[in-house]
């Protein structure tokens, strides 16, 4: 078997090829962008404006759209310098998509490789971030379809980001001493972290020691500097170094050292490597038709990328390796981000230790908010069962399903009150 799995000449390959003709269409100001380096914030926007284009339909897992991002990534790789890797000879790695209707369906994970040098030239970091999104939005009726969701947010942004950093990182050789550094676009995210997950089997993963693992997932609505950073709980390094490369930012840092999300680190973290999390916060357009290119910040894309540019730096040049520790599971895939059977709508503000979950709202039209939970709101319990986190309300959730009428106590203006919500599944 190659080392480096592309998928054979069959129906994936038909279409692998009709995709790259799609793209070749794409519009040619974002190809101009990144042809002569501009590298800030708009250059970035440019590229979210690409992928959560029309033409790309909501990059939804084993469409031709999603192999036709993956193209239009794999080109602004090569433009950043950056070589297939080792044992591979494309800047591709294909694997088949399992469950929901996907099996065997063909996808796709863009790999770029910035070699290291000197004492660090054996150590390796991978920086991540998903373009795969939902795809196309199905009417009423649940059958024809109405539109897509465009996910700029998520994840446009955290690709956007990444190919900056690609860009930056490549094409600084001031230390003498860097780490190898694999830039890996991943596919299959929204359907359980299958991309990142294939990431780790294959090569030039697969056997090898990884140092840390750095994951972007949605970071373009930077809202009042304010930055959350998860995982610092895997190495105990973690902390202390992020608060010390912050202080030329002063951007305003929540940090956790669990994950708050079920994104690619996830996979990486459960497979023993370091990892660090990067997010600009939850809002109302999540999963939404209206997750648009208009809502991302490019001021805040290029604030996100400036920091996460020193953070990648100073891992990949210090001498000192990052112990990992073993701490309670991140969110596993699923949760109230992924795909759990009952929906309640509320929008986790992800201060820790708020003694349960603080809400910043709810859903419009969503259970929650027909219930009347708001905004200030800290959920404290369901069915009696105390709620102490976000991973406490996402694991209980899952014991309920949609249609079910559940009590949620929450606490409000100095007091507790309970209220009865029927909870529906996630609308699509
Ligand atoms: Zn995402």
């Amino acid at each position: 078997m190659h080392p480096c799995r592309r998928m054979t000449r069959g129906p994936g390959s038909l279409l692998l090829a009709a995709s790259a003709a799609a793209v070749l269409a794409a519009p040619a100001a974002a190809r101009a962008v990144d042809a002569d380096g501009d590298g800030d914030g708009q250059a970035m926007l440019e590229r979210v404006r690409t992928l959560s284009a029309e033409e790309l339909q909501g990059r939804g897992n084993g469409t031709a759209a999603a192999l036709a991002a993956a193209d239009t990534i794999e080109r602004w790789f090569a433009a950043a310098g950056l070589a297939p890797p080792p044992g591979c000879a494309q800047r591709f790695s294909d694997f088949a998509l399992g469950g929901q209707g996907l099996d065997g369906r063909p996808a796709r994970n863009v790999l770029g490789w910035s070699p290291g040098r000197g004492a660090l030239v054996d150590e390796l970091v991978v920086i991540g971030a998903h373009y795969d999104h939902l795809g196309p939005a199905l009417g009423p009726d649940g059958a024809t379809v109405a539109g897509f969701y465009p996910g700029a947010e998520d994840n446009a942004s955290g690709v956007a980001v990444m190919v900056e950093l690609a860009r930056r990182l490549h094409a600084d050789a001031t230390a003498t001493d860097r780490c190898a550094i694999l830039f890996a676009a991943f596919a299959g995210e929204e359907v359980g972290l299958q991309g990142a997950a294939a990431a780790l089997r294959a090569v030039p993963l697969s056997g090898r020691r990884v140092r840390l693992m750095l994951n972007l997932d949605s970071v373009g609505r930077l809202r009042g500097d304010r930055l959350y950073v998860g995982g610092l709980g895997s190495s105990p390094r973690l902390r202390p170094l992020v608060q010390d490369v912050n202080r030329a930012h002063g951007l305003v840092l929540e940090l956790s050292d669990g994950g708050w999300d079920a994104s690619d680190h996830v996979a990486f973290n459960a497979a023993g490597i370091p990892v660090l999390f990067l997010f600009t916060g939850a809002h109302p357009q999540y999963h939404s038709v209206a997750d648009r290119w208009e809502l991302v910040e490019p001021r805040g894309l290029a604030r996100v990328a400036d920091f996460a540019r020193d953070l990648a730096a100073a891992v990949v040049t210090t001498a000192d390796d990052f112990p990992y520790a073993t701490q309670a599971a991140l969110p596993s895939a699923g949760g109230e981000r992924g795909q759990t059977r009952a929906w309640l709508g509320t929008i986790p503000d992800f201060v820790e230790n708020a003694g349960g979950v603080k809400l910043s709202g709810v859903m419009p039209g969503s259970p929650a908010e027909e219930a009347g939970l708001a905004a200030g709101d800290v959920l404290v319990a369901m069915e009696g069962s105390v709620v102490a986190d976000l991973a406490g309300l996402s694991a209980l959730l899952q014991a309920h399903g949609a249609g079910e009428t559940v009590t949620v106590t929450v606490e409000r203006d100095g007091g507790r009150r309970d209220f009865a919500v029927t909870l529906r599944a996630r609308p699509r």
